[in-house]
């Protein structure tokens, strides 16, 4: 797909990696791995646009890469799904993580962008939805440092709205990385 397709998922993206490096320093935190990797974590996807952008970055790894990152997804893919479970997570790491690196790095979906702060999402009407942050941070010791995801979440869903316009797509989509990775 052509560079300008992604334009503004790029902006989007840049623009939560920047709120999360900032707010991430007001805690002094800075991932640097854990046992509870959030890279096992039973992640799911909703958006076709991020499902685009993750395969066009998938393309771009070298062949070989790709067909080992295959034969992970589809691992991950038979241990996770074949019992019909969908909600269980059996802590399988992502099949795009390598030795604790992300080899889809610049084209990871949002969740693995938002993930481990301390974080609130407000709906029209309702009390603010808060998230407490991943346990690595200790944040419940921790004075908050407000982070609202919601016009992050909403930019994602213009965003998406558009692409699936442009692209006469109508079905929902909820898929892991690994699903996203066989679902060609
Ligand atoms: S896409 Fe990358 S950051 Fe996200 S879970 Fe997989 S390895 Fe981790």
């Amino acid at each position: 797909m052509a560079e300008s397709t992604f334009s503004e998922i790029i902006n989007l993206y840049r623009e939560m990696d920047h709120a999360w490096d900032s707010i991430a320093q007001t805690y002094s935190f800075a991932c640097t791995g854990c046992e509870d990797n959030c890279c096992q974590s039973l992640f799911y996807h909703h958006t076709h646009i991020e499902r685009a952008f993750l395969l066009d970055g998938f393309h771009r790894l070298d062949p070989e890469k790709q067909k080992q990152i295959r034969r992970n997804a589809k691992a991950y893919c038979d241990q996770t799904f074949a019992s019909g479970n969908t909600t269980q997570s059996f802590r399988l790491i992502c099949p795009v993580n390598e030795a604790g690196r992300c080899l889809l790095y610049p084209y990871r979906p949002m969740i693995c962008r938002l993930h481990g702060l301390p974080h609130e999402v407000r709906r029209p009407g309702s009390e603010p939805v808060k998230g407490p942050g991943c346990d690595a941070g200790r944040f419940d010791e921790k004075k908050y440092t407000p982070f609202d995801r919601t016009a992050f979440y909403r930019e994602m869903a213009q965003i998406e709205m558009a692409f699936r316009q442009q692209n006469r797509l109508n079905q929902k989509v909820k898929l892991t990385v690994a699903q996203i990775i066989l679902s060609e």
